[in-house]
């Protein structure tokens, strides 16, 4: 779909899966103007496609682009392109309790500008792959290192937009982190370099004797959708949750350790170092809240338990 930087979008279609021709020009390759989002579609036993609140990523794309000068599809478009993009694919998605179709919105500024301005054309575009577990192994806690020296996101930066340009920076950290056995990077505040921000690609929850935090949306972290509906669940549990600065040193002092996201899902950790010291979670093994609260979540999003936040969509 192709639109102009007044918002005005021309109906888009179906293409097979192929490369786009664009101006060396264009904004998104001379100056970052990309968003995009991640979501996935379930299939069920008995063959229906679900997803988990797909208008939350509608408008947190919005948001996104508006942070990046850019227009962006309205909700309705959105939500009609997606949901056109999977049923589409539907052979692709894998059968229930194997996997899921990842869905990839992307928003482009297509159009050349050559000066430092927000570009005259864009291009919005989904594109899906099936997908297994994020990271190997599964359900299994992984081993984090907290980054003391690099940062994600700056106050006042873009760190609460999903922008193709916050993603660059992480790839070296991760890399890094990825060659010494580490699964991921957790990033700290530009600040203070004391405050827990988020992980490359999910949010951060800490258990400590059965109250659960996770770091403020201060706009320095993004607002993910699964960390908003792990809060939501884990109250309507009866857990006290909190969203409030949660230093390093509370961290490696919790009793459980999660990540989540659209691709992890809710994923424990097993281990975090931070400069020389290590402290392991559990021996290891799944913590009971990360476990209980992973459980609630994906039944939830596999339509395997009563959805009574009405946050499951049914495709058809
Ligand atoms: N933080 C970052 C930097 C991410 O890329 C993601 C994945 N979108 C998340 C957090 C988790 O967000 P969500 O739960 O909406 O997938």
């Amino acid at each position: 779909m192709k639109g102009d930087l007044e918002g005005n979008w021309q109906k888009g279609e179906l293409q097979p899966f192929g490369n786009l021709e664009v101006s060396p020009a264009a904004g998104v390759l001379n100056y970052g103007q990309g968003v995009f989002e991640g979501m996935k579609a379930y299939k069920t036993a008995d063959d229906r496609v679900l997803m988990f609140r797909p208008e939350e990523n509608a408008l947190r794309l919005v948001e996104s682009a508006e942070r990046m000068s850019m227009p962006a599809p309205d909700i309705e478009t959105f939500l009609n392109a997606v949901k056109q993009t999977v049923l589409a694919n539907k052979r692709w998605i894998p059968p229930a309790g194997k996997g899921s179709l990842y869905i990839r919105p992307l928003l482009i500024g297509t159009g050349p500008i050559l000066g430092l301005a927000p570009a005259p054309e864009y291009t919005f575009l989904i594109y899906v792959s099936p997908v297994g577990t994020y990271f190997k192994g599964g359900l299994s806690p992984i081993d984090l290192k907290v980054e003391t020296f690099f940062h994600r996101a700056a106050p006042g930066g873009t760190g609460a937009a999903k922008t193709i340009s916050n993603y660059a920076p992480v790839l070296k950290t991760q890399l890094a982190a990825k060659g010494k056995g580490y699964s991921d990077v957790i990033y700290l505040d530009a600040v203070e370099n004391k405050y827990v921000e988020e992980v490359s690609s999910c949010n951060i929850f800490i258990v400590k004797d059965k109250v659960i935090s996770t770091p403020e949306l201060a706009g320095t972290i993004l607002p993910g959708i699964t960390r908003k509906s792990i809060i939501q669940l884990a109250r309507s549990r009866g857990y006290e949750v909190n969203e409030r600065p949660v230093s390093v040193d509370e961290l490696l002092d919790a009793d459980d350790v999660f990540c989540t996201g659209t691709a992890v899902v809710l994923n424990p950790v097993g281990s975090i170092t931070h400069g020389t010291r290590r402290v392991q979670y559990n021996n290891g093994a799944v913590g009971a809240v990360s476990q209980e609260l992973y459980e609630a979540l994906t039944s939830l999003q596999m339509g395997k338990s009563k959805d009574n936040f009405d946050w499951v969509v049914e495709l058809d």
